[in-house]
């Protein structure tokens, strides 16, 4: 049988980084340097049923260089995870954001998404694992 593994973050973190300074490069304008893309990292099943999904924010963004008119730009991690339980108490759970990184160094960059991952991850396995609300079924 054939088994899907999910893709391992990171992996995913320095792809989505490599696209953005492809962007960046390319003189294309459709796209803003203000942006967020949201990754799943983790889906799990409340002991009732319901789906809690982690997802990784991966925020770009242009600030003004230290003491210069100069624009850089940056890169900073956040995660989100949300339970859709009918009736859940805590919804939502936000990891705050890492500090900015200079979009220079994506191979160096991207790990620093780690401890935001393991920490959406860790709360999306634990709320699973104690939320008795029920998946929403329309009622
Ligand atoms: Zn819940």
């Amino acid at each position: 049988m054939y088994t899907r593994t999910a893709p391992d973050p990171i992996n995913a973190v320095v792809e989505e980084i490599r696209d953005h300074r492809r962007y960046l490069t390319s003189g294309r304008s459709f796209l803003s340097k203000n942006r967020t893309e949201d990754q799943v990292i983790g889906k799990f099943q409340g002991i009732a049923g319901a789906t809690i999904t982690a997802d990784l924010q991966i925020v770009f963004s242009e600030r003004k260089k230290k003491g210069t008119w100069e624009q850089e730009n940056v890169v900073k991690f956040a995660a989100i995870v949300r339970c859709a339980g009918h009736g859940c108490s805590t919804p939502e759970h936000k990891v705050p954001a890492t500090a900015e990184f200079l979009l220079d160094a994506d191979a160096e960059t991207a790990p620093t998404a780690l401890p935001v991952i393991t920490a959406a991850q860790k709360w999306a396995q634990e709320h699973a694992e104690k939320c008795r609300a029920l998946p929403y079924d329309g009622s």
